[in-house]
């Protein structure tokens, strides 16, 4: 297949998808919007193209999104409640621009994935939920990745603009990190990064926020429908809480602090990679500040 397949001969060829695929949809990765391909034509679907999978959140490992801003082919396994299915995603460009086409295959008897019993969604949910988690989070913190970032941020301006509602993005780190690395070594910074995320993820709302390593003792946390009072109480609230944590590692306590910065999207334009910088250029300050500070827009 080609990397890019162009709208013209992904309809050419809609025949051979029918036979070859048990669906085959179109989607717009940053707005979720599905379209299905039936008799040759495209139809607009009216649901988001997670409501297939039966989940009423996007997709954490959205490899339409991968496949968009990459230009390469992604597969996945999902399952709608019933089915399994192995989902391959390729660029298409269409009249309307980059989109992505959606290739599924009905797999639910061809034993992918080890002693599943179908009868229990919930199990089979949780299964293949860990395994497409795998590839968005952090193997030692368990948040959300780098990756993660890249694939969400944008989906979350766009929804911001749409609604017109403000959107959030703190840059937290680790004030002296090197020096707890080099005093007490470093699998107690490990330690200390596990209890950090933990701290960062127990303080946001669990639906709509989330909280993702953005590298070494860098994270960011994302807050839809959050303006700038919203977001400096819960940066404020975060940075109290660590500074009073204690991390016991053989029998040594260690204590830290973190400064933060925050960058808030209302009503502007700007893309994941302007909110990032804006928050990363407030932390710069609240670091040069005298640390253990929030410094917001
Ligand atoms: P500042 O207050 O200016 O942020 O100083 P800092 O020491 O926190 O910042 P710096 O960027 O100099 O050091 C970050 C350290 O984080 C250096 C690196 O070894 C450490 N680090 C990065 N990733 C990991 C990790 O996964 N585990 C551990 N233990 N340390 C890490
Ligand atoms: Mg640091
Ligand atoms: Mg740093």
């Amino acid at each position: 297949m080609e990397k890019i397949i162009e709208m013209e001969n992904f309809i050419k060829n809609s025949d051979l998808w029918e036979r070859m695929y048990d669906a085959v949809r179109v989607v717009d990765p940053v707005k979720k919007i599905p379209y299905m391909l039936k008799d040759n034509r495209l139809e607009e679907n009216e649901d988001s193209c997670y409501s297939f999978w039966k989940q009423n959140t996007i997709c954490a490992n959205c490899i339409s999104m991968r496949a968009f801003n990459e230009e390469e082919t992604y597969v996945k396994i999902e399952f709608n409640g019933k089915k399994v299915y192995l989902v391959t995603a390729v660029p298409l460009l269409t009249d309307k621009g980059k989109m992505v086409a959606e290739f599924l295959q009905d797999v639910t008897d061809k034993g992918i994935i080890e002693g599943i019993d179908l009868d229990n969604a919930a199990e089979v949910y949780q299964k293949i939920n860990r395994l497409n988690d795998m590839l968005v989070k952090d193997e030692l913190t368990g948040v959300y990745n780098r990756r993660f970032i890249k694939e969400r941020l944008d989906v979350e301006i766009f929804r911001a603009v749409t609604y017109a509602k403000p959107l959030a993005v703190i840059m937290a780190d680790i004030d002296f990190f090197k020096k707890v690395n080099d005093t007490y070594g470093h699998m107690a910074g490990d330690e200390v990064l596990k209890k950090f995320a933990r701290i960062l993820q127990e303080n946001v709302r669990g639906q709509e926020d989330w909280v993702a390593r953005y590298g070494g003792e860098e994270f960011i946390i994302c807050l839809p429908n959050t303006g700038k009072d919203g977001a400096f109480t819960t940066a404020e609230r975060i940075r109290k809480e660590v500074a009073e944590a204690v991390v016991s590692y053989k029998e040594q306590e260690i204590r830290i602090t973190a400064s933060f910065g925050i960058a808030v999207l209302e009503g502007e334009t700007l893309t994941g990679d302007d909110l990032i910088r804006k928050a990363d250029e407030n932390l710069y300050k609240a670091k040069n500040a005298g640390r253990n500070r929030v410094v917001c827009c």
